[in-house]
């Protein structure tokens, strides 16, 4: 009897040191971040002058200038002294600029075989081209046997033998990195409907891309040709690529051709900025807690300005007025214990450019990051929420953490009242957002995050995502609980304790 009286008293005190309270400064501050704030910004920095802020362009760098100019007006000082920004180089590439020679057949890039990386030093290769079946290794079932592929480009028949056990489900990318292993200096296969896809999305494949400079290494060239190339290619063998297909390569088939691969593609040097607003912290100070979202959108094409009202107008717009409230706080004598870093990172778009560029070479330590929350796209309703405006995506929340997971849920509760929808923090998600905005170059180094989105609607990534279409109150209110959560990890005794990993 009295060890149950005992265990149910350790409940009692567990959950009392753990639950968040309400606490009225914070709502002083929180009160701070109003829709007619959020509105002021986001008709500016989505206006048209800003040209849809692309990464390493004039729109971009009067967007850093613009949060540069609203930090310092609330007294946040430079992160170092001197400045508020992080700068990075940038290599931007056209997607023309490779030709590919197979035997006396010539092929175009973008229309029958696509090209990664999308960034790459340019150079050219050429020798024998070896078709390698399936490309798997298996005790009863070998693609390489008796073959060398060493200096030589493979192809890969994508798809399995038939009426052949094997241990291995053998998914392309498993093939690939048994053909480098095998010595291979590039790799070929076929996709079925890459020629739909590649019309469907003309668009992206016609646009130059970019990578951070440092990350442009010697990568082994992956082509991907439709099916109308392989025809062609097992036509000159005097082989049906259909037949093969559908009844599967009996026993390891194998032909050679000679390629050339020229790589010459149009390439130029940008530098870009993650804007920084450091609020340093009292007791705890050396822990630094990380708001992002990133400022940086699509650009314009000719006259057509990709505006980015919602994607991520709404969640820079956040950022400036989160900055504000801390550092009014602040002032007013409410210092956090932990450091607050607002980071508005840029190349988002291109490939969580900034994100990665800060957690490669961070300002503050990774291992005195606590947590990052990050907001991308706050300020719409999607397809499942038509009629109903409170409701919050979260994603990731209790990935690395329960107590952020616990911590996140009280604050709600306590102060906002929004529902939380999980939907898209399943593991089987087939949108696998978790991976798709700057949070997860924080969350693959071990720091606990929550991304806060509302979903994507029918102006996702158009012109037409506009700032007329925002729901300013909804902004708010996601905007308030993001700053309530933000000042229970900041102020809150104990550090977020990391209970899972990635
Ligand atoms: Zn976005």
């Amino acid at each position: 009897m009295k060890k149950l009286i005992s265990f149910v008293f350790a409940i009692g005190i567990l959950a009392t040191v753990s639950a968040q309270k309400y606490d009225s400064i914070a709502v002083k501050y929180a009160n701070t971040i109003t829709d007619k704030d959020l509105s002021k910004h986001l008709h500016i920095i989505a206006s048209d002058e800003y040209e849809g802020r692309e990464t390493g362009k004039k729109g971009q760098k009067m967007a850093m200038n613009y949060l540069i100019k609203e930090f310092k007006s609330y007294g946040i000082e430079a992160y170092n002294g001197e400045s508020y920004i992080q700068s990075f180089d940038l290599i931007e590439q056209s997607s023309s600029g490779i030709e590919l020679s197979l035997g006396v057949n010539k092929f175009i890039v973008n229309k029958d075989f696509t090209f990664s990386p999308t960034v790459s030093n340019n150079k050219v290769i050429n020798g024998e081209m070896i078709f390698v079946g399936y490309g798997i290794e298996e005790d009863n079932y070998n693609s390489y046997e008796n073959l060398d592929v060493k200096g030589k480009a493979v192809f890969i028949l994508n798809d399995l033998p038939k009426k052949v056990e094997l241990k291995k489900s053998w998914k392309i990318i498993d093939r690939i990195k048994l053909a480098e292993e095998k010595g291979a200096v590039a790799v070929i296969y076929c996709v079925e409907n890459l020629d739909i896809m590649i019309q469907k999305y003309e668009h992206y494949f016609s646009k130059p891309k970019m990578e951070l400079k440092d990350d442009v290494i010697d990568e082994t060239p992956i082509l991907k040709i439709t099916k109308q190339m392989a025809e062609t290619l097992f036509e000159s063998e005097k082989l049906d690529y259909n037949k093969i297909i559908k009844k599967g390569l009996k026993k390891n088939k194998t032909f050679s051709v000679n390629y050339e691969l020229t790589i010459n593609k149009p390439t130029s040097l940008l530098t870009s900025e993650n804007v920084l607003a450091y609020i340093p912290g009292t007791s705890h100070k050396e822990e630094v807690l990380v708001l992002s979202a990133h400022y940086d959108h699509i650009g314009k094409d000719d006259s057509l300005v990709f505006n980015g009202a919602d994607d991520d107008g709404t969640g820079t717009v956040t950022l400036i007025e989160i900055a504000q409230a801390f550092m009014q706080a602040k002032k007013e004598g409410h210092s956090m214990k932990r450091s607050i870093l607002i980071l508005a990172v840029s190349g988002e778009e291109k490939g969580l450019l900034g994100s990665k560029y800060y957690t490669d070479n961070p300002i503050f330590p990774l291992k005195n990051t606590v947590v990052n929350l990050n907001i991308d796209m706050i300020g719409r309703y999607d397809e499942m929420h038509k009629n109903d405006s409170n409701y919050i995506y979260l994603i990731g929340s209790d990935k690395l953490s329960s107590e952020l997971h616990d911590l996140s849920e009280n604050v709600n509760k306590l102060y906002i009242n929004t529902q939380f929808d999980y939907t898209f923090n399943d593991e089987n998600d087939p949108n696998r957002f978790y991976y798709r905005s700057d949070h997860y170059n924080f969350a693959k180094n071990d720091i606990p995050v929550i991304f806060y989105f509302s979903g994507v609607h029918e102006d996702y990534h158009k012109a037409t995502d506009t700032v007329e279409k925002i729901d300013f109150k909804k902004t708010q209110k996601i905007a308030r609980l993001v700053f309530y959560t933000a000042w229970e990890i900041a102020n809150r005794e104990e550090r977020i304790k990391v209970d899972k990993k990635e």
